[in-house]
């Protein structure tokens, strides 16, 4: 089958890999028919996340048709449609029991220990390195899907691929950071961020009832989107103030709720800096630009909520510990435990309430993955989401 690889920093290829196979009686073999290209791609691509391995299949958000299932799969049978959430997650363990699925237990702990030997498929992500399970992604014609009665979900409607495929991950996450904010009525939610990610938490801000939303973002075009789909006041941070425009809005106060969906967004040298290498790269990547999250902190009024959505790793260094602990503040963050969220959000698009497609800005080929990439990391022709058809 064609997948498209990560070759080495800044170089995805699109290649003939082996196809998929069941390896335990949970798995299903999905052809994926719809496949998006992530932020959290991005720091793959970047180079930033160690233990990807050139050949590795990239991708987390996917969907298609069941063409095979193991022995022990009860609920997906062949010719299902379904949306795979990108955490990989046994469902059993006492945090899929509470519903954090993305901090599942069933983790290898001996990475890189085949799976046969452990006896059962490790918690993980697809495609995002050989330190969260170091599975195959969904860019690709077909991928294996463990815990196949876990995870997916079936869409047994006429939904078209467009309006579900973002069940996958960035609906959901966007969700759960709007949700982690505990929004009550009469709120100001400010969103750092107005990729697809931060998009999504101001619609599920306004849909919980936030009066007041705030973008930032430096794209003229991405604040223009959150201001049509979310009705959002925009701050574009590359020419204003950003903590001065956030006290203007909001009578001094700070809002009450203030979302990173930025994260270690090292391409575009924010200050995070990441563990594993702080030399050089700390030197380049340590910029004049605003750090979204030390803002975020910052600018919170006390006692209102900080919500992390934007993915990390390692250190972040400049943490304003002292306004955090003495304005008290609260921190929520997580990758998002998806499955907890799919059948709500589903409902909420049957009915009409959210049409996550308005995010997609182009549909490629799979075979032109690299171009996608390109595209989505350098933000031109005003890129805001890259669908991958399989087809
Ligand atoms: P994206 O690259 O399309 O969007 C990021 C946006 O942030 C860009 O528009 C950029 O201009 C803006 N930005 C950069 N620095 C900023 C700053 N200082 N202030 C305000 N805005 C700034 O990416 P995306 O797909 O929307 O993903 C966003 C983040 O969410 C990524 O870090 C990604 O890894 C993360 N993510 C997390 C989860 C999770 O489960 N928690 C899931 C999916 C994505
Ligand atoms: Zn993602
Ligand atoms: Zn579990």
């Amino acid at each position: 089958m064609k997948a498209n690889v990560w070759v080495r920093p800044n170089r995805v290829e699109v290649r003939d890999v082996p196809d998929p196979q069941i390896l335990n009686d949970g798995d299903a073999i999905v052809r994926i028919t719809s496949t998006a290209i992530c932020g959290s791609d991005l720091h793959l691509y970047d180079g930033y996340l160690p233990a990807m391995l050139p050949g590795d299949i990239l991708g987390h958000e996917f969907m298609g048709e069941v063409v095979e299932v193991g022995a022990g799969v009860r609920k997906l049978t062949v010719g299902d449609r379904v949306v795979v959430p990108f955490p990989i997650s046994c469902g059993r363990c006492a945090s899929c029991q509470r519903g954090q699925f993305s901090v599942c237990e069933n983790s290898n702990p001996n990475a890189g220990m085949a799976e046969k030997l452990l006896g059962h498929p490790p918690a993980g992500i697809f495609g995002y390195s050989h330190l969260l399970g170091g599975y195959a992604g969904g860019q690709a014609e077909y991928a294996r899907v463990p815990y196949a009665d876990v995870g997916p979900v079936k869409i047994e409607d006429g939904l078209p691929d467009d309006k579900v495929l973002f069940l996958s991950d960035i609906l959901p996450t966007g969700w759960m950071g709007a949700e982690m904010c505990d929004i009550q009525p009469g709120d100001t939610v400010a969103v750092w961020g107005a990729g697809p990610v931060g998009l999504f938490a101001m619609m599920a801000a306004r849909l919980m009832g936030a009066e007041r939303i705030i973008a930032i973002d430096r794209y003229p075009y991405r604040l223009a989107k959150a201001e049509r789909h979310a009705g959002a006041v925009c701050v574009n941070y590359a020419e204003t103030s950003v903590p001065e425009a956030l006290k203007e809005l909001t009578a001094g106060r700070g809002p009450d709720g203030c979302v990173d969906a930025v994260g270690a967004e090292a391409h575009h040298g924010n200050a995070a800096i990441y563990a594993y290498d702080r030399t050089k790269q700390a030197a380049r990547m340590q910029t004049d630009r605003p750090s979204a999250l030390r803002e975020a902190v910052l600018t919170c009024r006390n006692g209102g909520t900080v919500s992390v959505i934007g993915a990390y790793t390692g250190f972040v260094d400049k943490f304003p510990m002292g306004s955090f602990m003495n304005r008290s503040l609260t921190m929520r963050s997580g990758q998002c435990h998806v499955q907890r969220y799919l059948r709500p959000l589903l409902e909420r698009i049957r009915i009409g309430e959210l049409d996550p497609s308005v995010v997609i800005s182009h549909r490629l080929r799979l075979a032109d993955a690299p171009i996608g990439y390109e595209m989505f990391k350098n933000k031109v022709d005003d890129c805001e989401k890259v669908v991958l058809s399989a087809a």
